[in-house]
């Protein structure tokens, strides 16, 4: 595996293996590498000849309050893990190398931008959409491997390659979990003992509202009520958001229907930890 920090670096590498043929996939992350990003890259693996992945933790898409500065980071563990994975080339720029001197462009993306993480993180999705184009223009892949853990992200990247005509492929990959479901993140282990423990319930909270759904229950207000209701089981959790919307569009109709892809989106905090998760449910015929 070869580590390259620079553009112009990546770049040729790339120019090298296009001339061979070699597809490419890409696997975009801020590192601390767990499970999750691991699945991501052994994905790429599959699908192409060379498998990229970039660490990059992106000041732009924290706001001045966020973890900016705290973001957890081990760049030789990570680089362990991604050549265990299959990564060809680790992509490590530092932020001078993507936004040098002088540079002034911003992506806004309207529509699945405006609800949900874009109102508790309002320039969030600039942030990651102009990073995300810089890094899909660098390195020009045929796929782009995301997960589905950042539901509302994925509609984001596909929107932005669509708007912009870009040549890549995005692939959404399954969610990894713990064994109790937590959803595998990198912020995990700001959870205190004590704490962590109680993060199942998030999970538990998607899956029984998703059986209330296999079971028929089709009234917006009512799946959002068992949601709630579920979450709430653990008195510390506060809930940013926990609602079923349409999965393509993220609107809020009030009776889903027979057929309709729905998702059920979920932002908590936990102590001082804010998590994320969903589930995809098709509403029974
Ligand atoms: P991050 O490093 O958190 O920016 O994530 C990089 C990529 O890994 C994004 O496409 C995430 O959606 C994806 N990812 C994060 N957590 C998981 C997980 N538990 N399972 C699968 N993919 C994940």
């Amino acid at each position: 595996m070869k580590i390259i920090t620079t553009i112009p670096e990546i770049k040729e590498n790339i120019s090298q293996h296009k001339k061979m043929n070699n597809t490419i996939a890409f696997v975009p992350t801020m590192g601390y590498l767990h499970e999750g990003h691991i699945s991501l890259i052994r994905h790429a693996k599959d699908v192409a000849d060379i498998v990229i992945v970039s660490i990059f933790v992106n000041p732009t898409q924290f706001a001045p309050n966020e973890d900016f500065t705290t973001y957890p980071r081990d760049i030789d563990r990570d680089c362990r893990l991604a050549e265990q994975a299959g990564c060809d080339y680790l992509f490590i720029p530092e932020a001078t190398e993507i936004y040098p001197k002088g540079f002034d462009t911003e992506i806004k993306i309207g529509g699945v931008t405006k609800s949900f993480e874009g109102i508790s993180r309002p320039t969030h999705f600039s942030g990651v959409a102009t990073v995300v184009a810089k890094l899909l223009n660098i390195v020009q892949a045929d796929k782009a491997i995301f997960g589905q853990k950042d539901y509302q992200q994925t509609l984001v990247i596909k929107k932005l390659v669509a708007d912009l005509n870009m040549n890549t492929e995005i692939v959404v990959i399954p969610t990894m979990r713990e064994p109790d479901g937590l959803a595998m993140s990198s912020r995990n282990i700001y959870l205190l003992p004590g704490i962590r423990e109680k993060a199942g319930i998030i999970f538990k909270s998607l899956e029984t509202t998703r059986s209330s759904i296999e079971l028929g229950e089709k009234n917006r207000k009512i799946i959002n009520a068992i949601l709630h209701q579920n979450l709430r089981t653990v008195p510390e959790i506060k809930i940013d958001y926990a609602c079923a919307v349409d999965a393509d569009t993220l609107e809020e109709t009030d009776q889903f229907q027979a057929g309709q892809r729905v998702v059920l989106l979920v932002a908590v905090f936990l102590g001082k930890t804010r998590l994320i998760d969903n589930a995809v449910i098709t509403i029974p015929k």
